[in-house]
């Protein structure tokens, strides 16, 4: 196993051979393939993107580095408290449109029936319910311990990929212990000084694995209700801080070689999630990247475990051990 740094660090890797090791891999990379040009900054972020090519996921696992468009990196969003049904037909979310169009999607998948952040979130990361990661409370125990199985990190860094976490809540640290995650970082609270910390990695690290937590809708439904001005309010700021992270993609020249895939850990009703009505566990469902189908909805039912399996297989990486989660390969075309 690749020994993993030891301590936490924001957003600086110095690692000489982690710098090492990610430079082989993009050489290496860099070299086999005859990639496309990045797609240009566009004014216009509802035109689909060009030229994209395609591979489907059932031979992804039989791809050799020489051919183009792999996908090279994976980064997940994860929205706090988004409702599908606010994304496509309450109000303009530019950017969520623009992942969407371009993308495959669904407006019905379904979190864990432990409709609360960080047990949903920990079977997002890991492929199995609760009953086997362990983590059924909802807030920063120190003495709890950590997750009980391998995570998604864990599989990309044991094959040497970059991984990184950038998130909102400091709970979410149960499921990334030290050694599991290249970097673990908290810059705030709200998406915005997330997203910007992120995108600096980005443009900086090029990770292979990225994992983005937006806390503003759930804070909103908390405070004043779901589906409210304010939730809305939230909504578009979440919207903002997607942005911020596709750019970055396309800064860093990797958006055609990234599966992006927007996921949400519940939804809710009145001011809160239990989980008692269908409004609190359905989730948004969005992937778009190299070789996956435009402006397609997703047929299938697609649990928040298939996250992690997707992003697993879209690497051509297997789970370190066996999961509940299946790769949604009906997105593939
Ligand atoms: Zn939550």
């Amino acid at each position: 196993m690749r020994r993993r740094p030891s301590v936490y660090r924001l957003a600086t890797v110095s690692a000489l051979g982690l710098l090492l090791s990610s430079l082989l891999l993009r050489l290496s990379a860099d070299s086999a393939t005859a990639r496309a040009a990045p797609a240009p900054v566009t004014s216009t972020p509802l035109q689909p993107r060009q030229s994209m090519p395609l591979v489907p996921l059932v031979q992804r696992q039989s791809l050799t580095e020489h051919q183009p468009a792999a996908v090279r990196h994976v980064v997940i969003i994860s929205e706090d408290g988004m409702r599908p049904d606010l994304i496509y037909g309450q109000q303009k979310m530019i950017w969520h449109e623009q992942l969407y169009r371009n993308g495959s999607f669904s407006w019905k998948a379904r979190t864990i029936r432990t409709a609360s952040t960080l047990p949903s979130h920990a079977s997002m990361l890991s492929g199995v319910d609760v009953d086997q990661h362990g983590l059924t409370w909802n807030t920063w125990l120190k003495t709890r311990g950590f997750i009980r199985v391998p995570t998604i990190f864990q599989a990309a860094g044991e094959s040497g990929l970059k991984t990184a976490a950038f998130v909102g809540k400091p709970k979410l640290r149960h499921i990334m212990p030290a050694g599991t995650v290249d970097v673990f970082a908290r810059p705030g609270y709200y998406c915005k000084k997330v997203s910007d910390e992120a995108a600096r990695y980005i443009e900086r690290e090029k990770p292979e694995l990225l994992f983005v937590h937006f806390s503003d809708p759930d804070e909103a439904g908390h405070a004043d209700g779901w589906m409210t001005a304010s939730y809305r309010k939230a909504a578009l700021a979440a919207d903002a801080c997607l942005g911020t992270i596709y750019r970055a993609l396309q800064q860093a020249n990797i958006l055609d070689d990234t599966l992006v895939i927007v996921s949400a850990d519940h939804g809710g009703h009145a001011r809160g999630h239990s989980g008692a009505l269908p409004s609190d566990r359905e989730i948004p469902w969005i992937a778009s990247g190299p070789g996956v189908r435009r402006g397609y909805h997703i047929r299938s039912a697609v649990s928040t475990m298939d996250t992690a399996a997707t992003a697993l297989a879209a690497l051509g990486l297997s789970p370190l051990t066996r999961i509940s989660g299946r790769p949604v390969s009906e997105i593939f075309q």
